[in-house]
């Protein structure tokens, strides 16, 4: 096992509970894909972690002991982590939720999440994806209930992006169930399974009042299930746009699959911001607009980020919310503070007043690090504006 000393900076930000290595805490690093014990200045052993690069960092602190990665290590976290989501296992109206959470569980690099009888493991790094012979052997002998498994690989290397892992092969696609509402997944095409999970508690807040008897915008909309949860909510109609094409059919399949007419329903396969212009143009109004655009995208014409366009959003939903109309702001990306995108929101109110009615982080089942705010990445905020 290699030993690597350590800054003085570093050294503080392991006693603090950060796990995260990160380039500028080994500026000389040649050594990858590998255990090492990370040594304080005087020679001290502090931490054990492994060096694996990945979408940031790279490599992860796992242990203040000199632990070993075997089949019992794994085993030992995923029976925490089984025990801590008793309340999810209990709840019959939901079969999908996220069984193991990164360093939320003890171990950073890889999730994963239950989708009905299903697995779906995923693998942030080369050094966990070597590791899955193990994790697996561990996780079947914890979940045995879990009829099969599939992984997706979120990192440069591999040719493949996703493939069956284990077990018994799962329909093309099937139903999961949330909070009572059914929803269409699929887990063996691409890296999208037609549900991000993690906003559960924002649908759930949807479907049990938020959209009630209200005229729903729902931007960046995916397969529509924020539209879902609102039709099931009482919504009196619901607009769903998103640029793929492939959205109309997953969208128009989640509210079939809850027995829902498409009658109040639309789906515009359209620009957000072309569809921001069209609705003024025709004088749309709406009195609850979803803005849960990627962190960075791409279209022929433009790029959009987050952190530096979130406020035209803003802006141009305004143009067509209703009075006392409500915003439900998110977004996913961890690089940008929780205070920085409040920043970035009140650009775009430029003035309007406007008031937090829930601030979202990540659901329970989303366990994180608690001392280390990055790893909480999620942030919804539903915003009632006062024009
Ligand atoms: N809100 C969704 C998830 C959004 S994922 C949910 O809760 O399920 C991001 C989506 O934004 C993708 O479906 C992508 O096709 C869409 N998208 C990206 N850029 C867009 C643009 N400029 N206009 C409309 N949709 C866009």
């Amino acid at each position: 096992m290699k030993k690597l000393r350590v800054s003085l900076a570093t050294e503080k930000k392991i006693k603090k509970g950060q796990l995260l290595l990160e380039k500028k805490d080994f500026p000389h690093l040649d050594l990858d894909h590998q255990l090492v014990d990370l040594m304080d200045q005087r020679g001290q052993f502090l931490a054990r972690a492994y060096l694996s690069p990945q979408n940031k960092g790279v490599g992860w602190v796992f242990a203040k002991q000199a632990l070993d990665l075997d089949v019992a290590f794994f085993r030992a976290l995923f029976e925490q982590a089984k025990a801590k989501r008793q309340s999810y296992r209990d709840d019959a109206g939901t079969t999908a939720y996220r069984l193991f959470n990164q360093e939320g569980d003890g171990f950073a690099g890889f999730s994963v999440d239950l989708y009905g009888d299903y697995a779906l493991f995923s693998w942030y790094n080369l050094f966990v994806f070597e590791q899955r012979e193990k994790i697996s052997q561990a996780f079947r002998a914890v979940f045995p209930e879990v009829l099969g498994a599939y992984e997706k690989i979120r990192f440069k290397g591999p040719a493949y992006e996703s493939a069956h892992l284990y077990g018994q092969a799962a329909p093309e696609s099937f139903t999961i169930l949330e909070n009572g509402i059914r929803y269409s997944v699929f887990l063996n095409d691409g890296l999208m399974t037609g549900i991000f999970l993690d906003q559960h508690d924002v649908r759930a807040s949807l479907s049990q009042g938020l959209a009630t008897g209200k005229r729903v915008l729902n931007m960046f909309s995916y397969t529509a299930a924020f539209s879902v949860a609102a039709a099931m909510g009482g919504a009196l109609e619901t607009t769903s746009v998103d640029l793929a094409k492939r959205s109309r059919d997953l969208s128009q399949a989640h509210f079939l699959e809850n027995g829902l007419s498409l009658d109040h329903h639309q789906f515009v396969v359209m620009d957000v911001f072309a569809y921001f212009k069209y609705a003024k143009r025709h004088g749309l109004v709406y009195d609850l607009i979803i803005l849960d655009p990627p962190s960075f995208a791409r279209n022929k014409k433009e790029t959009f980020s987050v952190a530096k366009d979130y406020h035209r959003l803003i802006a141009q939903a305004l143009d067509i919310l209703a009075e006392g109309g409500l915003i439900v702001a998110s977004t996913n990306a961890a690089n940008l503070s929780r205070q920085k995108f409040k920043k970035e929101l009140d650009k775009g109110f430029a003035g309007v007043k406007y008031h937090f009615l829930v601030e979202w982080g990540l659901p329970a089942d989303f366990t994180y690090n608690k001392k280390d705010e990055s790893s909480n990445y999620l942030k919804v905020f539903t915003i009632k504006v006062n024009q």
